[in-house]
């Protein structure tokens, strides 16, 4: 017979946030920087930024997008990041 001994440690956090708009998701920010072990619950759909274009059309706007993407890293790595992200949003 198998136990997971750390299975309530793995399960329990320090604070739970509801919603991760710009409140709740600042909220999460600040205190995982802290340390505080954390846990946000998000009852709406993932949109990230592989999939917001689709998200933004299926709503009904047929109008331009566009995205600027920042330089996360450094050199040619960096420069491959941001052309990388630009393809995947454009595949919808
Ligand atoms: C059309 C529109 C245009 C706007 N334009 C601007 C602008 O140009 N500039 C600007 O500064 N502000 C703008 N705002 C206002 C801005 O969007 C809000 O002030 C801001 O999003 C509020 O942030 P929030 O985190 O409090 O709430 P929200 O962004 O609404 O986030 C709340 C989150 O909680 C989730 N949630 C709710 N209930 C539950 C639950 N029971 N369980 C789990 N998750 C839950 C929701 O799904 C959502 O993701 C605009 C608002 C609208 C509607």
């Amino acid at each position: 017979m198998n136990f997971n001994s750390k299975g309530e440690e793995s399960i329990t956090y320090d604070a739970i946030v509801v919603g991760s708009g710009i409140s709740g998701g600042w909220a999460a920010k600040e205190l995982c920087e802290k340390g505080v072990k954390t846990l946000v619950l998000e009852r709406g759909r993932m949109i990230d930024h592989i999939n917001i274009f689709k998200h933004i059309h299926a709503k009904g706007y047929t109008g331009i997008l566009a995205m600027e993407h920042g330089n996360s890293g450094g050199g040619k790595q960096g420069e491959l990041a941001v052309i990388h992200a630009y393809k995947t949003t454009s595949t919808f």
